[in-house]
């Protein structure tokens, strides 16, 4: 082999190696969503952690489900007794500037989850169900901390659209509440920007959260 050639090759073995650096923790196509699956051991946790690699148990249910003030909710909605309280108090704040917050979906149990997911899967396919909703024990619903919400327009899929959805990225925080499916973030939390679905981890948790402009996974990551 010529000087030259052998030089060539190794700047290309060389590049490679970098490349191959810089880009390994990327997921690329969503592979590591629904692989490795941990069952969750601290689901009372304010700071659990369920997403597409985490899982709550089938019979899981929240020990402290307390039922939604019906000024605040679409109809019958149960939440944490933590987040209820503070869901409600959000709300209120909220009502007092003449903005809506209501809570259109909140606790979902496991087998409600299910039929959700199924419906998506045999209507429009597994992508579609996988992208749009959690397969069941996957949903933050189940924890009771998890909540969706709709603005003055009245549609939790037009919430980006409402000026209670400005109000809410200033201030969410403030009450323990983060948005936990944001924008660009979506190789991190496994789902994609969903203005609409607001989490309770509490306001110290929160703040460090909103501050840092971090997911729950990169919040635990880096404590
Ligand atoms: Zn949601």
């Amino acid at each position: 082999m010529r000087v030259e050639t052998f030089k060539k090759c190794v700047y290309i073995v060389l590049f490679l190696l970098i490349a191959l650096f810089f880009t390994k923790d990327i997921d690329f196509f969503g592979e590591k969503f629904y692989k490795n699956i941990k069952e969750v051991t601290n689901p009372e946790s304010l700071v659990v952690l369920v997403n597409k690699n985490n899982r709550l148990k089938e019979d899981y249910v929240p020990l402290n489900l307390e039922k939604i003030d019906l000024a605040f909710a679409t109809e019958e909605k149960y939440l944490r007794k933590e987040a209820r309280e503070k869901f409600e108090q959000l709300s209120q704040d909220a009502k007092n500037l003449n903005y809506k917050i209501i809570a259109t979906s909140a606790y979902r149990g496991y087998e409600y989850q299910e039929k959700l997911h199924h419906y998506y899967k045999e209507t429009k396919g597994v992508e579609y169900a996988d992208l749009c909703s959690a397969r069941p024990g996957h949903s933050e619903h189940q924890t009771g901390l998890s909540v969706d919400v709709t603005g003055s327009n009245q549609d939790y899929n037009l919430f980006e659209e409402t000026p209670e959805f400005v109000w809410m990225q200033k201030h969410a925080h403030e009450y323990g509440f983060i948005l936990r499916y944001p924008q660009g973030k979506e190789k991190i939390t496994g789902f994609k920007y969903e203005p609409w679905h607001y989490r309770y981890v509490g306001e110290e948790v929160a703040k460090i959260i909103y501050e840092n402009n971090w997911t729950l996974e990169e919040y635990l990551k880096n404590r």
